[in-house]
């Protein structure tokens, strides 16, 4: 869902394409991202004017999740020709987009880059929402419980008032007279974050899949095998039905695959995570989205949760990261322990859901970076590939906006922000 525990100190601004060592040498690995970045700007050179002919490249974005989809969206809409590939189809089961639901929130802690693609990505959801006619943001509001160390909340709240986020700060007091279903025992205190909520996740990828193909995309649904890197570029793609598939580019948006199709080039771990849906009573609408926010506990117990919604029941999910698993053979079923945690949490916080029966359950997995930022770069040694991931439990919320900026990093001169790209793990910039 979310993960302040990974807060890093923001690199500074960087746009220059050489790095040099302390000795004063460029590293290969900055001759060869210079090499590619220079091949790159001569295949797009005419491409940051959107809608001309120029623009009109063929671009294949592999993975339909909440990244691709919408950087596909993205792509076709600034005028390329866009071929969209996934083995399985948008947010489905297996992939960390799928699901019912995903927490939509501005509170970054003091992760400048966030704010930004919050707002731009509010905006995008409320315009496809209603452009499309079907349901994806619901306006709830987060009820966030700050932590006995609030460093993260305190830094938060001038990047919330100068993001033009709308929020009230109340006591645990206050807060348990607001929402008297609520025990805030052990919470120091509330942020309310008035425009935040939920999205329905697999459904929205879904909906950005039958728009993207509207607007004239292609889909195909095959297992992709990448090309060679010979000279600089990648090769045309194998797919699973034995043809090959050539482009002037190649964005892989592949989630927990992503690390394992690029093995040393970037590295993301896949944690299990299991969310739970318990019943409500009948009638009992306290525990609706008429009566509870979307809610995020940032004490020592790092739970949230989703108020009913959708007739699927009270959603309620740990945020710790559970062990490492494969993304594509991993079982579904939930684990015991993880069902009993779920239910304490539920009957410390929730107390008239103690007793509340399990009506639904999922098993996904964090597609965790390094440092929990996400990840759009280009291939350090191919200069038509870009690498986009690390959505690390919270990238669902920004798949419009950082879909924006990587189709923006594909076809403009715009250089990749550092905060985001590949140098970060290299100790370049730090
Ligand atoms: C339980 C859970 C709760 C979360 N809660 C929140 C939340 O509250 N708020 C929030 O903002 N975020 C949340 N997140 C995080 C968010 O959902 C993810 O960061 C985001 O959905 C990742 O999207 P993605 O497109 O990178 O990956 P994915 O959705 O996994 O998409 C990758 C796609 O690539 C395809 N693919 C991979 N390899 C290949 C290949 N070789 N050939 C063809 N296709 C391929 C896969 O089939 C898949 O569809 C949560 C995640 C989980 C698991």
């Amino acid at each position: 869902m979310n993960s302040p525990a990974f807060n890093s100190a923001v690199p500074p601004a960087r746009t220059e394409i050489f790095s040099v060592s302390a000795s004063g040498h460029l590293s290969r690995r900055s001759v060869l991202k210079a090499g590619a970045a220079l091949l790159a700007l001569n295949c797009f050179s005419c491409a940051n004017a959107p809608g001309t002919k120029a623009t009109r490249r063929h671009v294949v974005v592999i993975g339909a999740g909440a990244f691709g989809g919408w950087a596909a969206l993205h792509l076709r809409r600034m005028g390329a020709r866009v071929t969209l590939v996934d083995a399985w189809g948008p947010g489905h089961t297996r992939a960390s987009s799928g699901g019912e639901t995903r927490v939509i929130r501005a509170i970054y802690g003091p992760d400048r880059p966030y704010y930004k693609l919050v707002a731009r990505s509010l905006e995008l959801w409320k315009e496809s929402q209603k452009r499309w006619q079907r349901p994806l943001y619901r306006r709830t509001g987060v009820l966030w419980m700050a932590a006995e160390d609030d460093t993260y909340e305190r830094a938060s709240l001038p990047l919330l008032d100068g993001g033009g986020f709308a929020y009230e700060k109340l006591t645990a007091d206050e807060a348990a007279r607001r929402f008297p279903h609520i025990n805030f025992q052990g919470v120091p205190w509330v942020i309310r974050e008035v425009d935040a909520g939920y999205l329905l996740a697999r459904r929205s990828c879904a909906a950005v899949l039958e728009e993207f193909q509207n607007e004239g995309g292609e889909f195909r649904q095959l297992h992709v095998t990448p090309g060679r890197i010979a000279g600089g570029e990648m090769q045309p793609l194998v797919l699973s039905d034995g043809s090959t598939l050539a482009a002037d580019a190649y964005v892989f948006a592949c989630g927990p695959w992503l690390g394992r199709i690029f093995p040393g080039v970037v590295e993301i771990s896949s944690t299990r995570q299991e969310s739970f849906y318990f019943g409500t009573p009948a009638g009992d609408t306290r525990h609706q989205e008429e009566g509870t926010p979307a809610w995020i506990d940032n004490g020592k117990l790092q739970f949230y949760g989703i108020p009913g919604n959708e007739w699927r029941g009270f959603k309620l999910a740990d945020d710790a990261a559970g062990p490492v698993v494969d993304p594509e053979t991993q079982e579904r079923t939930p684990s015991a322990a993880a069902i009993q945690a779920a239910r304490s949490y539920l009957a410390l916080r929730f107390p008239a859901l103690k007793d509340a029966p399990l009506i639904g359950s999922e098993v996904c997995q964090y597609e965790k970076s390094r440092d929990g930022h996400y990840i759009a770069d280009r291939h350090p040694e191919a200069a038509n590939v870009w690498l986009v991931g690390g959505g690390s439990g919270h990238g669902f919320k920004n798949g419009p906006a950082f879909g924006e900026y990587v189709a923006n990093l594909v076809l403009t001169k715009r250089s990749v922000d550092p905060f985001f790209g590949l140098d970060r793990f290299n100790g370049k910039l730090y």
